[in-house]
């Protein structure tokens, strides 16, 4: 394992400068990036950093998601709807309703479905034409900036969002100011210490490198939640879309198809994917089994692709703030 220098990038956390070179460089979006990886708070960083012109290039409307917040053709859009709903319905089974506020609630979509749960929602989206279309389509509170958010509330939901957030430590301890007593926080992110991640290496799709700043394993999420004064009551690697589509992605990535090519297709890109292109997919079905395999491994060690922690604020930050 490489071993960067003084001059090479430090940990946002707890500024260490021995980190590990896990992987990379890899081109990505024109410009080559690597994971480095702090042995001790267990979460890596995407170097160099892009910066701030970078990002709005790559966030740019139609880069990153569709018109209307809608991203992928119709039927995997209607799987997340399957799922977004499922998680609903799990979390609705194990509390009652109150304020929710959904921090990266996008197309406003999550949040929506949370208000016909009888949810009061509030949306985070730091995208204007997107929180103004969540707005006017779905009829929800949407704030641009975390700050602007008026608490307490009981339910804070944070999903794949901290991976993109220039610091996710202080997202996180706004987050514990805003929560009533007894307040829980659901949090989700990919998991670099998963399987699939071991096996698709810089092929694998969860990375989305410069997209993805940070790359957390489960004990780096647990550690910096703790660090914002949350106690995680539950965690697990259920997400079955994510998972799934997680091995099946990087398994093609990894025996050499065009980058994500599978992903573009489903993102309604495919008018820019040749005959050839589409003939190489339908050859992969091979890909299908072996990552249901993979899945079943996945389970059985619970090394899951995705990472997802249900937390409390603290005892102890409980009796400082007293
Ligand atoms: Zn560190």
């Amino acid at each position: 394992m490489q071993t960067v220098s003084d001059t090479q990038p430090r940990c946002s956390f707890c500024c260490s400068t021995a980190l590990q070179l896990k992987l990379g460089p890899v081109s990505r979006h024109g410009e080559k990036y690597s994971v480095y990886f702090c042995p001790e708070c267990r979460i890596g960083i995407t170097w160099p950093r892009p910066d701030g012109q970078t990002l709005a290039r790559l966030y740019a409307p139609g880069e990153y998601r569709a018109d209307q917040g809608k991203r992928f053709i119709a039927p995997i859009e209607f799987l997340f709807e399957l799922h977004k709903k499922w998680l609903i319905w799990r979390i609705s089974s194990s509390m009652n309703s109150g304020r929710m506020l959904d921090v990266g609630c996008g197309s406003g979509f999550l949040a929506s479905l949370f208000a016909g749960a009888g949810w009061d929602v509030t949306g985070v989206e730091r995208d204007d034409d997107t929180a103004i279309h969540a707005r006017e389509t779905y009829r929800i509170a949407v704030v641009t900036d975390i700050d602007d958010a008026r608490g307490p509330f009981d339910l804070i939901m944070v999903n794949h969002v901290l991976e993109h957030l220039d610091d996710p430590l202080r997202m996180l301890e706004k987050s514990r100011e805003l929560l009533a007593p007894g307040g829980k926080l659901i949090i989700a992110v990919p998991n670099f210490s998963s399987l699939q991640a071991m096996v698709g290496g810089a092929g694998w799709f969860h990375l989305d490198m410069p997209f993805h700043l940070y790359h957390f394993s489960e004990q780096g999420l647990v550690g910096l939640l703790h660090k914002a004064g949350f106690s995680v009551v539950e965690s697990s690697h259920a997400d079955w879309i994510q998972n799934i589509y997680g091995w099946l992605q990087s398994l093609l990535n990894r025996v050499g198809i065009s980058h994500n090519a599978l992903y573009d297709l489903l993102r309604m890109k495919g008018r820019g994917i040749s005959v050839s292109a589409w003939i190489s997919l339908l050859c992969c079905l091979w890909a299908v089994p072996l990552a249901m395999f993979g899945i079943c491994i996945e389970r059985v060690c619970r090394t899951g692709g995705v990472v997802r922690c249900s937390a409390v604020v603290s005892d102890e930050k409980r009796e400082i703030l007293k």
